[in-house]
């Protein structure tokens, strides 16, 4: 079976998606530049220059989120320890020019987040900030401050967990999985695992990889580099979306933990899930999931 996806396919939302996705690991920027006025919360201290309305609502969201956050991936019982000293820094430049002079950031840049400093960085923009940035770089920090360097992370889980934490967008997500599943469009788990998708945006040309179809049958897709790294991130998505909502934040905690400790990917499945003891098994009932979308 044969699928051709071309570029008008994709919905605007995916440039989010994306967007979120590549300025996950920012670079260490001087950020004592601005005179900074500060707002203290709980878990957050929020460094601003602008309007101080803004700046609450950063810190207001951002609370809320990390209370949400943390519950559903299972970690509140772990992770009461970003207090006081260890509160998370967001610095709020005031608009997009001083945010990218500051931090030496790409022209297409938002924002970023430090995972060593606990620090994350954009400008006082409205749009999508509130909403998808905030809670997309809090998920990344929070994720990664349970699961550590050390243990071998796969990328789909890092931001499948960012994305799926941009809880406003999801109703929107499981439709554009949904569609490019009906569509046979999906990539196999197990060759998706292999995808080096760092190399692959500055790859010109179309891409043939085996498609995953609905009954198994042997398929094909042809996807140009943009559409193979959108179709990467939209199954990151829904792979971790399908875990936590089928099988609750205590398991997904779990197989974090075991990842965490250094176990292959299979074996911390098996550990947390006893149902699915291989990546095809992982696959099919992700496939099951899907079919109930
Ligand atoms: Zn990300």
């Amino acid at each position: 079976m044969i699928q051709k996806l071309g570029k008008t396919f994709w919905p605007g939302i995916l440039f989010g998606i994306i967007l979120a996705a590549v300025l996950c690991a920012g670079p260490a920027v001087g950020a004592d530049k601005p005179n900074w006025k500060e707002l203290k919360g709980a878990h957050f201290i929020v460094y601003f220059t602008g309007e101080e309305s803004f700046a609450r609502d950063v810190l207001n969201s951002a609370e809320r989120y990390y209370t949400r956050i943390a519950g559903e991936l299972g970690y509140a019982r772990y992770q009461d320890f970003w207090t006081w000293e260890k509160r998370c820094k967001i610095y709020v430049y005031a608009d997009h020019d001083s945010f990218l002079k500051s931090t030496g950031g790409a022209e297409w840049s938002h924002g970023m987040a430090e995972y060593n400093t606990k620090t994350i960085y954009s400008y006082a923009w409205h749009e999508g900030f509130l909403d998808s940035l905030l809670p997309h770089e809090i998920a990344h920090l929070i994720f990664r401050d349970f699961i550590g360097f050390k243990g071998e992370v796969p990328l789909w889980l890092d931001e499948g967990v960012a994305q799926w934490e941009e809880e406003a967008k999801r109703p929107q997500m499981k439709a554009m999985i949904k569609e490019l599943y009906n569509n046979e469009g999906l990539l196999l788990i197990n060759d998706m695992m292999k995808l080096d998708i760092g190399r692959l945006k500055t790859k010109e040309g179309v891409h043939v990889r085996a498609a995953l179809t609905k009954d198994g049958s042997p398929g094909v897709v042809f996807l140009s580099s943009d559409n193979l790294v959108n179709t990467y991130y939209l199954q990151s998505v829904s792979m971790v979306g399908f875990l936590i909502e089928k099988f609750g934040g205590e398991s997904f905690t779990n197989f974090c933990r075991e990842l965490r400790d250094g176990e292959s990917l299979e074996q911390a499945l098996k550990s947390a899930y006893t149902t699915i003891t291989t990546i095809a098994e992982f696959e099919k009932r992700w496939k099951e999931y899907l079919d109930q979308l």
